[in-house]
């Protein structure tokens, strides 16, 4: 007795005699649709936009906004590939076709029997079932030789019936269906988050580059944004268009705004509270002293009226009385006059 020995061929594989409109990859791991260029031009656009993030944003970012920046969008570019990469290269739920034995029975099952030539019509080629109480029609597809499973259809592109077939997108170069649908909407919502995450912190940088350029303006100049702004010393204002604060030079200016000694705080916010004695309750009035009073140092910073200031006050006390200036205090105080302004 003879034993019929059944030998294998091991080079070949389902994926090489497959009849569908596919592209296999690493011995049929991966699979895809024919027409793919699209999706290389997906992945293109989106390494390349990332690239150029990485390349000329995230340094500054990770710099002066916060290292956690560009790891998150490294993290983000890795999910958005990963979930764009499960889509495109795993089977979206092709319906295997019937093999020639079962298209056979098939076809025979369909045919009804005692044909005859005058009241022949072809069988209806659509089944119909139950589904939580509503009738679902099933049809038949004479590519593949099936009845399709419900919701199932055939897509035209890879000549394949696809289980919960959504759509074929060109982007992810494949059929959208029941085993990667989940990657496909988590790949849109990724992309969403990632696009929006690189344009904000675009945004910000170059927003934060322009507000550095315009101050490194201001310091040259020894302006303020203020007077940048109204125009103080530009030939805008029509007279007077020479900047007084400016110290002739870019790096003498530079050397002031930004080196120079940080002045004491004018407001003594610490300072105690001394009532005042009972003989003033004779002006009508009850001060307190909240501020110490300024001293010629702190009168004297950057802005010039130091001298004029204090000679003010030389000439006011010379002038004035003691009662008059009281009185003259206290009208001030009353109308709210600063006593510099006045002079
Ligand atoms: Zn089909
Ligand atoms: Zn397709």
């Amino acid at each position: 007795m003879t034993v019929k020995q059944y030998t294998p061929i091991m080079s070949n594989r389902n994926w090489e005699v497959f009849p569908g409109r596919n592209k296999f990859y690493c011995d049929g791991r991966i699979i895809m649709a024919r027409n793919n260029g699209v999706f290389y031009f997906t992945v293109v656009l989106i390494v390349v936009t990332s690239g150029l993030f990485f390349a000329f944003d995230s340094r500054y970012l990770y710099m002066h906004v916060s290292p956690a920046v560009p790891f998150i969008a490294a993290w983000l570019f890795i999910f958005v590939m990963s979930t764009l990469l499960r889509t495109a290269f795993s089977d979206p739920g092709i319906v295997p076709r019937a093999s020639t034995e079962e298209a056979a029975y098939i076809e025979k099952t369909l045919e009804t029997p005692n044909q005859d030539s005058q009241t022949y019509r072809p069988p209806p080629r659509v089944k119909e079932i139950s589904i939580n109480g509503q009738t679902v029609k099933l049809k038949f597809c004479f590519t593949c030789k099936i009845f399709r499973p419900p919701r199932a259809s055939h897509c035209s592109m890879c000549d394949n019936c696809v289980e919960r077939f959504d759509h074929h997108c060109p982007w992810v170069g494949n059929c959208v269906g029941k085993r990667n649908y989940k990657f496909f909407f988590m790949f849109l919502v990724s992309l969403s988050i990632y696009c929006c995450y690189l344009f904000a912190f675009v945004v910000t940088h170059l927003a934060l580059f322009g507000l550095t350029g315009f101050h490194s303006y201001l310091v040259g100049s020894n302006q303020t944004t203020n007077e940048d702004i109204k125009g103080s010393f530009s030939s805008r204002s029509g007279q007077g268009n020479v900047n007084p604060y400016s110290r002739g030079s870019v790096l003498k200016n530079c050397a002031e705004v930004l080196c120079g000694p940080l002045q004491p705080s004018l407001i003594n916010r610490r300072g105690v509270i001394i009532p005042e004695p009972p003989e003033s309750d004779k002006y009508g009035a009850v001060r307190t002293s909240t501020t110490a009073p300024m001293s010629p140092t702190q009168l004297g910073s950057t802005n010039g009226v130091r001298h004029d200031a204090s000679r003010a006050e030389g000439e006011q006390n010379k002038l004035l009385p003691k009662a008059q200036e009281q009185d003259s205090l206290q009208a001030d105080s009353e109308k709210g006059l600063v006593k510099l302004s006045s002079v």
